[in-house]
C-alpha cells in the first residue's frame, strides 16, 4: 500500500516548536515536580530545538494516577463506538497537521523528509483509523470468549527511530480496547509525541486517558515498574527489554516487548536482480538503517554474487547523504552522537574481523551534524560481530551461499528473529524459505512493507507478543 496521500487543504508545513515543553498529565501540560529539563537537538545541525521536561518518580506517580482515574471513571465505561469516534478524530487531525508533523519529525530525529512525509506520518494516521474501526467490533470478535475487557492502565515506552509511528502503534490499540495510557517517548526524539499531546487535547479526549511523560531511561524504568501499571508495552533494545522482563518477573503485569533484529535479505540466482537491488537498498538504508527489521545482512547466491554486488555498488554511488529537510536526500542524519559513535565502532570492528569495508565516494555534509556513508562489509564471516549484532545504522554485511539449505541456516544463525526477505522468481521457493526462516515477518520480493492490519513482532531475542492487526488488539484485552 502506498501510504502517501494528498494532505487536507488546510495542512500546513509551518512547524511551530515551543522553547519549552512540560509533561502532559491529566489533559494539561504541567511542569515537572523537580523543575528539571533537558535539551532535544537537531542531529543535522547539533542545535538545540527545545527544552523538554524530565519526569521523575513523582511525575510518573501523578501520570499513572490520572490514567487510573480516567480508566475507572470514564474510558472503560464509555460505549465502544464513542471511543472509536475519538480515535477517528485523532487520525483526522494528524492528517490535517501532517506536513507540520513531518517537518518536526525530520528536524528532531534526522530522517529524510520524504520518509516522514510519505511513511511515518500517514502510517501513524492509518493506525488510528484502523483501530478506530475495531473499537465497536471487539465484542463480537473473539468467538468462545466472554466480552473482552480492557487490561487497565498501560505503561508504554518507545524508541527514537519512528517516534510518532511507534506512539501510534502503542496508543491506538490500547485506547480502542478501553485502556488508558502513560507513554514515555525516547529522550532524543520527544517532540512529535508532545505535538501528539496537542492533537489529543484538540480531539477533546477525556482528561487523563493519554498522559505523556518525557525523560531518559530512568523515567521509563519508573513507569514500567510502577505498581499502578497493569500492562507494559516496550519497544527498544534487547538489552533493556531483558532488564524489563526481569523487573516484571513475579508481577501480574501483561507485557509485550518489541526488540532488536538482524534480518537477512536472501537473493537467489533466479531473482529479478534490479528489483532486488532496490529492495536491498530500501531494506538497509531506509531511515539510516535505524530500523529494527532492517535487512542488515545480504545473503546472495554465489553464482550471481559478483553481478549483484556490482549493481548494488553502482546504486549506492547515487545515494545522497544530506539535510533531512531536503527532498532529494536519501540518507539523513544519524539520530545522535552516541549512535554515530556506535556505528563507527562497528565500521572499525568489521575491518578487524577480516571483512572488507566498501563505501561509495559520496560527500558528507561539511560542518555540524552526525553523518555516515552507506557502507558494505564484503566477505563477512558468520561468526563476526557485524553479522551477529544489531548495528542500527546504514551498514550491510554481505555473505554468499550455494544452496537453499545453506541460505536458511545462515539466515537463522543469529540471536534475533524479527524479519527477513526472500528474492526469487519461484513461488515454491518462496513458500519453502519463508516458512523455514525463524522470524515474525518475512517479505517476498519486497521489503519494509507495513500495514496496520498486519501483526508485527519477533521470536528469539527480538521480543514477545505482537503489535498491529487483531493480534495487536488481543495484547490489550483480557479474554476468558
Ligand atoms: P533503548 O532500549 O535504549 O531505549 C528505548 C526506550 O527505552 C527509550 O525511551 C529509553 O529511554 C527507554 N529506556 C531505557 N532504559 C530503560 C529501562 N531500564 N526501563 C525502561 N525504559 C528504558 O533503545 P533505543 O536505542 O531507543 O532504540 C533502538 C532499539 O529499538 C533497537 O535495538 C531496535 O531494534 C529497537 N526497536 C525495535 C522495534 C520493534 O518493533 N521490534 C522497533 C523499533 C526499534
Amino acid at each position: 500500500t502506498d501510504w502517501s496521500y494528498d494532505p487536507a487543504p488546510e495542512s500546513t508545513s509551518h512547524a511551530q516548536i515551543d522553547e519549552q515543553y512540560g509533561l502532559f498529565i491529566g489533559g494539561q501540560f504541567v511542569a515537572p515536580q523537580s523543575g528539571k529539563y533537558f535539551d532535544t537537538l537537531s542531529p543535522s545541525s547539533e542545535q538545540k530545538l527545545a527544552s523538554v521536561a524530565e519526569a521523575g518518580q513523582a511525575d510518573v506517580d501523578a501520570a499513572v494516577a490520572a490514567a487510573r482515574q480516567a480508566y475507572d471513571n470514564v474510558w472503560s465505561k464509555m460505549p465502544a463506538a464513542d471511543r472509536g469516534k475519538y480515535l477517528y478524530r485523532i487520525a483526522r487531525i494528524l492528517q490535517e497537521r501532517a506536513r507540520e508533523f513531518a517537518v518536526i519529525e525530520s528536524m528532531d530525529g534526522g530522517k529524510p523528509i520524504r520518509e516522514s512525509r510519505d511513511i511515518d506520518i500517514p502510517l501513524a494516521a492509518a493506525h488510528f483509523f484502523y483501530y478506530a474501526g475495531w473499537a465497536d467490533k471487539l465484542d463480537y470478535t473473539f468467538p468462545g470468549s466472554k466480552k473482552p475487557q480492557p487490561v487497565g492502565v498501560a505503561g508504554q515506552v518507545i524508541p527514537w527511530n519512528f517516534p510518532l509511528l511507534m506512539a501510534a502503534w502503542k496508543l491506538a490499540p490500547a485506547l480502542a480496547c478501553g485502556n488508558t495510557v502513560v507513554l514515555k517517548p525516547a529522550e532524543t526524539t520527544p517532540l512529535t509525541a508532545l505535538k501528539l499531546a496537542e492533537v489529543i487535547r484538540d480531539a477533546e479526549l477525556p482528561e487523563g486517558v493519554v498522559n505523556i511523560v518525557t525523560g531518559a531511561g530512568a523515567t521509563g524504568a519508573a513507569l514500567v515498574e510502577h505498581p499502578g501499571v497493569d500492562k507494559v508495552a516496550f519497544t527498544g533494545s534487547t538489552a533493556v527489554g531483558k532488564r524489563i522482563m526481569q523487573a516484571l518477573a513475579g508481577t501480574k503485569k501483561k507485557y509485550t516487548l518489541e526488540l532488536g533484529g538482524k534480518a537477512a535479505n536472501i537473493v537467489f540466482d533466479d531473482a529479478p536482480i534490479d528489483q532486488a537491488v532496490e529492495g536491498i537498498v530500501n531494506g538497509i538504508f531506509f531511515n539510516q538503517g535505524h530500523v529494527c527489521c532492517a535487512g542488515s545482512r545480504l545473503l546472495v547466491q554465489e553464482s550471481i554474487a559478483d553481478r549483484l554486488i556490482r549493481k548494488l555498488q553502482d546504486r549506492m554511488q547515487t545515494l545522497i547523504v544530506g539535510d533531512p529537510l531536503d527532498k532529494n536526500t536519501d540518507i539523513g542524519a544519524i539520530n545522535s552522537s552516541m549512535q554515530l559513535e556506535k556505528i563507527n565502532g562497528y565500521l572499525a570492528l568489521g575491518s578487524d574481523d577480516g571483512a572488507e569495508l566498501w563505501q561509495p565516494e559520496c560527500a558528507l555534509p561539511s560542518g555540524q551534524g552526525y553523518w555516515c556513508k552507506p557502507s558494505l562489509f564484503l566477505g563477512a564471516s558468520q561468526s563476526s560481530r557485524v553479522v551477529q549484532e544489531e548495528i542500527f545504522g546504514p551498514v550491510l554485511a554481505v555473505q554468499t551461499f550455494r544452496t537453499v539449505e545453506e541460505a536458511v541456516t545462515k539466515a537463522n544463525n543469529t540471536p534475533y528473529g524479527l524479519s527477513g526477505g526472500v528474492w526469487t522468481d519461484k513461488g515454491s521457493k518462496i513458500f519453502k524459505v519463508t516458512s523455514a526462516i525463524n522470524a515474525g515477518v518475512v517479505w517476498a520480493n519486497t521489503f519494509n512493507k507495513f500495514d496496520p492490519g498486519s501483526p508485527f513482532g519477533g521470536v528469539k531475542e527480538s521480543g514477545v507478543g505482537r503489535e498491529g492487526g487483531l493480534q495487536g488488539l488481543k495484547e490489550y484485552c483480557v479474554l476468558n
